[in-house]
């Protein structure tokens, strides 16, 4: 991204309205907006050159003061052949995001972030080291689909909001970047193909659950009791565990579907089968089903518990009224397995 892209605003991340602004602010009628929705997001396009519909001169006008990716794609890391890929991208003010492509059978999900860093501070996780630097813009997150999609030799099936970052931290850039990848005009992304993942931010769950949204909702549980999830989780604290069950409940009531736990099991902290029977008497009578993670290790203090123990762990859930999967994250030979991301690099 040179200098002189990077004072231009960019026009990915804007919808209709903002678009239909952009071209009053140009004095073009408001059907261009509706032609510029088309290029941007169905067409993917990366220049205004390829704008056909569009006469010369307001291709040059357009370029003058706009551009269209907020993101600079810096480095892919992992090869089309491998089924997890990391990528490294440039925000226009400096900052780096990473987002993860996973390939699974005839999945192939794309993990995006929503925050530079993260002020939640999970114990078992690298993005926390960086601390909180910003959210991102709805371009900012929308561009992470669309540059990846080009990179990717299988088309996305599943959007994932499980990258750097708390997405509920950073709501209403999140749901509007959900939203415009949902639209039907433009990229079409199945709402139910897209998951929005929270570690419990509770007034935020509320507000989902109200408004009706159509995503799913995953839940970062890791503790299978407030004492249990306080030792990884200081959030915890401030939405202790019986009021992000209330909070879930509503959601519930509110959906058609079922709400993901996510459990990491790390090593002596939440493998125990004690752990196991508590969580099935937390989770048992609930519209829900079960992730488990065996911890991704990161360098730090904690460890990933034996084969052994994560597969009695999974033993003792199979007994549980509610669907269980083991999760054995990808790349996490690049870092890029869950809780795994974080940019160290100096930003620009
Ligand atoms: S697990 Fe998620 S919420 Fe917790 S520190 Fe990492 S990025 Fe933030």
């Amino acid at each position: 991204m040179n200098s002189e892209t990077n004072s231009k605003q960019a026009l990915i991340g804007l919808n209709q309205t903002k678009l239909e602004r952009i071209c009053s602010h140009l004095k073009e009628p408001s059907f261009r907006a509706e032609q510029l929705f088309t290029w941007l997001y169905k067409s993917h396009v990366n220049s205004f050159h390829e704008m056909r519909n569009f006469p010369n001169e307001l291709r040059q006008r357009f370029g003058e003061q706009y551009c269209i990716h907020p993101l600079e794609l810096i480095r892919v890391t992992g090869s089309t052949a491998e089924p997890t890929r990391k990528f490294l991208f440039g925000l226009q003010t400096g900052e780096k995001i990473e987002s993860v492509l996973m390939k699974d059978g005839d999945r192939t999900t794309l993990c995006v972030s929503s925050q530079v860093g993260c002020a939640v501070d999970c114990k078992f996780c690298a993005t926390a080291s960086m601390g909180f630097q910003k959210n991102l813009s709805v371009g900012e997150i929308v561009d992470q689909f669309l540059q990846v999609s080009k990179e990717s030799p299988s088309a996305i099936t599943n959007i994932v909001f499980m990258g750097m970052g708390e997405p509920f931290l950073n709501y209403d850039r999140v749901i509007a970047a959900a939203d415009l990848l949902n639209n039907e005009n433009g990229i079409k992304f199945g709402a139910q193909r897209i998951t929005i993942s929270t570690v419990g931010i509770v007034p935020k769950i509320i507000r989902y659950a109200e408004e009706k949204h159509r995503y799913k909702l995953a839940v970062s549980l890791n503790g299978s009791s407030q004492e249990s999830r306080l030792k990884t989780m200081p959030i915890a604290k401030k939405y202790p565990l019986p009021e992000l069950m209330n909070a879930i409940n509503s959601y519930t009531l509110n959906s058609r579907h079922p709400v993901t736990f996510e459990y990491v099991l790390i090593e002596g902290i939440t493998d125990s089968v004690a752990d196991a029977e508590k969580l099935i008497k937390l989770l048992s009578g609930r519209r829900c089903k079960v992730n488990v993670i065996p911890y991704n290790e990161i360098g730090g203090d904690y460890r990933r518990p034996t084969k052994e123990v994560i597969e009695t762990f999974v033993a003792v859930l199979n007994n549980a009224p509610f669907p269980v999967t083991i999760r054995w994250s990808k790349g996490t030979d690049i870092s890029a397995g869950c809780g795994q991301l974080a940019v160290l690099e100096k930003t620009a």
